[in-house]
């Protein structure tokens, strides 16, 4: 039986302040860092505890109306875009960091707490949280949580997934579960490994116990200019089969280095630089110092142009940063741009950036790359101007050829920007009949009705009766 009054008993748990109505409220909710779809929420509810959040979800699953968590909206899949008609749980309140534990090296947070704040706040006790994504001065760690989040560290201290050691979550039902435990032991299945990567679609995650990670005693930047994109591919290859795994290595290719020299923080690459590296070794001070001359001497067996060692923390940070804002700079070189985000094995490298490069010129686009190459992460930035529809369907068709290459060359759809609604259609290219019939039952298991951000993640999965207002696929 449908609770009509769903709305008021929303105010009386949250304050009246606290839910959001309003056409010009709900205005920046309607999409997230996906663009290409647009989807206003029925209502966005801004709770500031577990029990709050639970109380919601209750009222909300009692109603039927189906409801998703949000944190900073950085999704670039359309994971935090309430499709269906969905309430939106905004977490950003919920930003505490509630205790650091040095002696078993965790630190406890609420979802909504900004990922770099934890680096910030742990870093007194010679500490830091590695999963760093580029996104990080503005993501927050349930948004992590969902979508096992990665970032150029990743390569060597893993991604968010070996990064938690236990949850605190409600479930739709509006269950507190508690999941893993402090010594980060798994007992029989891993069901917190099951949740963390679930895109917020089994459960909203209000508590975080996260693994610490010592401080390297000494680190080394390096940075490698290349005239062929080729050779720069496979330096990346080689220094990974040397047995050497860098804390971090980057790609960028020209179009990225145009972009990024004309942004806030340029480093002086030449003009006609093809490729550049950006390389991150640590450890122990005599073990750096080794590496990174094996490093710098696979780079010269690879016809580089020039090897830059960071002098200074400044000169680090200023490499950095120039990585780490690449994604916004393509807005100084092109009106708009779409992120794609695909796997492929390392050694495939060459050849997947020669095929991008073919799809950009079949459809007529421009793609510039920049990537977690030691992990074989692409992520080529297609360019466009949202005015001309047909470049938007280009730009969608040349992103889908892109997944489909991946595939191809034995890697997946997705390293760590999710599938969320963008890739929806895509897992049928990955998965078979079975695998996506497997993958529903685990969704059924948890959210027999389809009420926990639906339209996301499984093109199987239980849909919920409300249809509210359809996306909006821009054309
Ligand atoms: C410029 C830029 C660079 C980026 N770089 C990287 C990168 O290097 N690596 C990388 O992995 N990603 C990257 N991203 C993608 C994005 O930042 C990550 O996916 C991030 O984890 C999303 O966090 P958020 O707080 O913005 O979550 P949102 O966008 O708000 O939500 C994302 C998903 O998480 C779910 N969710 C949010 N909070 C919770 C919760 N408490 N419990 C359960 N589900 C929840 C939402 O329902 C949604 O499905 C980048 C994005 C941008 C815009």
């Amino acid at each position: 039986m449908r609770q009509q009054n769903w709305l008021e008993d929303l105010k009386k748990i949250v304050g009246v302040r606290n839910v959001l109505t309003d056409p010009m409220a709900l205005l920046p909710y309607s999409y997230d860092g996906y663009t290409l779809v647009e989807s206003t929420p029925r209502a966005v509810v801004l709770p500031q505890s577990r029990d709050e959040v639970a109380a919601v979800v209750k009222i909300l699953a009692r109603a039927e109306i189906p409801f998703l968590a949000r944190g900073a909206g950085t999704s670039l899949s359309g994971g935090a875009t309430a499709l269906e008609g969905a309430v939106i749980l905004h977490l950003s309140r919920m930003n505490h960091i509630l205790e650091i534990d040095v002696e078993n090296e965790v630190v406890v947070v609420e979802p909504g707490v900004v990922n770099v704040h934890i680096t910030k706040a742990v870093e007194p006790y010679g500490y830091f949280y590695a999963p760093d994504p580029s996104s990080q001065q503005a993501c927050t760690i349930g948004g992590n949580f969902a979508e096992n989040s990665g970032g150029p560290h990743c390569l060597k201290y893993g991604v968010t997934v070996n990064h938690i050691v236990a949850a605190e979550v409600v479930t739709v039902d509006g269950d507190v579960v508690m999941l893993g435990n402090l010594a980060g032991e798994i007992d029989g299945p891993d069901w917190l490994g099951l949740l963390i990567g679930s895109e917020g679609t089994l459960v909203i995650a209000t508590k975080l116990w996260l693994r610490l990670t010592k401080q390297p005693a000494s680190s080394q930047t390096i940075l490698a200019l290349f005239d062929e994109v080729d050779e720069a591919s496979r330096a990346v290859s080689a220094i990974v089969a040397a047995g050497i795994i860098p804390a971090a290595l980057e790609m960028m290719d020209q179009l990225a280095i145009d972009a990024v020299e004309r942004g806030p923080y340029p480093v002086g690459y030449p003009a006609d630089l093809r490729a550049v590296l950006l390389i991150e070794v640590d450890g122990e001070r005599h073990e750096v110092l080794e590496t990174a001359r094996e490093v710098e001497e696979i780079l010269h067996s690879h016809r580089v142009r020039e090897v830059r060692l960071a002098r200074t923390s400044e000169e680090k940070t200023r490499w950095w940063a120039n990585r780490k804002t690449a994604f916004g700079a393509m807005g100084l070189i092109s009106p708009q741009y779409y992120v794609q985000d695909g796997v492929i094995p390392r050694s495939q490298l060459p050849e997947a950036l020669a095929r991008i490069a073919a799809i950009a010129k079949r459809y007529d686009i421009r793609i510039a790359n920049v990537f977690h190459a030691g992990d074989g992460n692409l992520h080529p930035l297609l360019l466009y101007d949202g005015r001309d529809p047909q470049m938007v369907q280009r730009v969608i068709q040349a992103g889908s050829d892109i997944l489909a290459v991946c595939v191809e060359l034995g890697g997946s759809i997705t390293g760590e920007h999710g599938v969320g609604i963008e890739k929806i259609e895509d897992m049928r290219r990955q998965f078979g009949e079975g695998d996506l019939k497997a993958q529903a039952a685990v969704k059924t298991a948890w959210d027999s009705e389809g009420l926990l951000n639906p339209g996301k993640l499984l093109p199987t999965a239980p849909r919920c009766h409300e249809t509210g207002s359809g996306p909006v696929k821009r054309d």
